[in-house]
């Protein structure tokens, strides 16, 4: 009884076994049962073999024509035969049990030690093939073998074994793959262009993007143009519903993503080379329309209730008069900006004085362009820019604060001088119309021959 092992078929313990078979041992009633007399699709003799096989190989076929999963060279003497595959003999005993985390990359695989590269821990297929060093006739890495006349090469150079694309006939060097790298690209380029096309119901635009794509592809090549057709995919959906005109309509340029008009944009070489331009006034006022609604959108999420409707208001108002020619795409968004900048104190301190208290002191640039959504909104809210004797104050404490905490630019500095002639020589003087000199206690200003004396901040 000590010498009987378990058929792991039947799990009856047997002295006899007919054959293991994918990691299985088979007891002899069991191997008769499962292993029936059937044609090797390979050598067309009569041989026992599995009767669930659906590619009957008898197993002098079977081991001479499978790779070994490790090192897939094939026709090797046979190691082992396991449920996840063939292992040829020099790759038998280095292969764990499949399907544990690799010890370099992390990922689940199957693992082997890799003695050769020095490696005593288990690390999965890729990560090992990234080891090797390049065949030095292919150029492929691969595990090198020694040759008679002393060189190193990889197994298919050592035997002249070549692979070819089931396609196109180019060479290829993986004998798991039938496709070349190429042509798996252009299927997968195609694929992705039969997909896309469907989503177009319009069929003159479907018939434009397929033609972008052959285009792509010819310029880039089928592995690029499968991967970036994609991006430029929201560009055709829209111009389905898009006016006749739309390279000359701002506004529904303002609905596309700006970087699709860019210089370096697939898209844009592809119109281009179709005669469609856009004009660069007409990008550039949708660019800025696009910033005016977004920064409106961040508004009204940022403003207290009550002032959404002004907002709402002023700004229908002023693209009314951009419609009409009167103002500039420009001034709206420099106005939208300050607008935000605005809003962005007021959810700071919950207070509009306090808010734009701080914009007099750190933007006093903004003043201008507040001015109209100030008259605008007033009386309904009420909104006051400082005097310039309180934003002169305002400024003069927020430089010298800055200057403590972290230290002003020369344009900082030039305004801070400015600010403090004002306020404490009651002179108004231009920038750039005085200098300064500097010691290590205090600042003098020149100007008009009069030397001043200016408090270090
Ligand atoms: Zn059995
Ligand atoms: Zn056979
Ligand atoms: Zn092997
Ligand atoms: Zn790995
Ligand atoms: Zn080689
Ligand atoms: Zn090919």
């Amino acid at each position: 009884m000590g010498k009987q092992k378990q058929c792991e078929q039947c799990l009856q313990y047997a002295d006899k076994f007919g054959r293991k078979y994918r990691g299985k041992r088979y007891c002899m009633d069991c191997y008769l049962y499962f292993f029936v007399k059937r044609a090797c699709s390979h050598c067309g003799e009569l041989k026992r073999i599995h009767r669930d096989e659906k590619k009957p190989l008898c197993y002098r076929c079977y081991s001479a024509i499978t790779p070994c999963v490790r090192c897939h060279r094939v026709g090797r003497p046979v190691g082992r035969i396991e449920s996840f595959g063939l292992l040829c003999n020099s790759c038998a005993n280095v292969v764990l049990k499949p399907y544990r985390k690799c010890s370099m990359c992390g990922k689940s695989s199957r693992l082997s030690i890799d003695k050769k590269n020095g490696t005593n821990k288990p690390i999965c297929q890729s990560c090992r093939y990234k080891m090797y060093a390049k065949c030095p006739q292919c150029g492929i890495k691969a595990a090198l073998y020694k040759t008679s006349d002393g060189r190193d090469l990889c197994y298919r150079c050592v035997n002249g074994i070549h692979y070819y694309c089931s396609k196109c006939g180019a060479e290829t060097y993986r004998s798991n793959k039938t496709l070349c790298q190429r042509c798996q690209a252009c299927n997968r380029n195609d694929k992705r262009t039969i997909f896309n096309a469907e989503l177009l119901g319009n069929s003159d635009i479907r018939a434009m993007f397929v033609d972008y794509v052959a285009w792509l592809t010819v310029n880039v090549g089928p592995a690029k143009a499968a991967s970036v057709q994609n991006s430029y995919f929201d560009f055709f959906e829209a111009l389905q519903t898009a006016p006749d005109d739309w390279e000359r309509n701002v506004e529904f340029l303002t609905g596309l993503d700006g970087g699709h008009f860019r210089k370096s944009s697939l898209l844009k070489r592809y119109l281009d080379s179709l005669g469609i331009n856009c004009d660069p006034s007409t990008l550039k006022a949708a660019m800025d329309l696009r910033t005016i609604h977004k920064n409106i959108s961040t508004v009204l999420t940022l403003c207290p209730l009550g002032h959404q409707f002004i907002i709402t208001e002023f700004f229908n108002e002023r693209i009314a008069g951009y419609k009409k020619h009167r103002i500039k795409l420009q001034t709206i968004r420099v106005e939208s900006s300050s607008i935000k900048r605005l809003y962005e104190h007021w959810a700071q301190s919950n207070d509009l004085n306090t808010a734009i208290r701080q914009l007099a002191a750190e933007t006093p640039g903004t003043r201008c362009s507040l001015t109209k959504y100030i008259n605008f909104a007033t009386p309904t809210i009420q909104l006051t820019w400082p005097s310039v004797e309180a934003s002169t104050e305002y400024r003069l404490a927020y430089l010298t604060n800055k200057y403590r905490y972290g230290g002003l630019t020369n344009a900082e500095l030039q305004d801070y001088v400015k600010c403090f002639l004002f306020h404490f020589y009651g002179v108004s003087v231009t920038t750039g119309a005085f200098s300064i000199a500097s010691s290590n206690s205090d600042i003098t200003a020149l100007f008009n021959h009069q030397k001043l004396w200016i408090a270090k901040p």
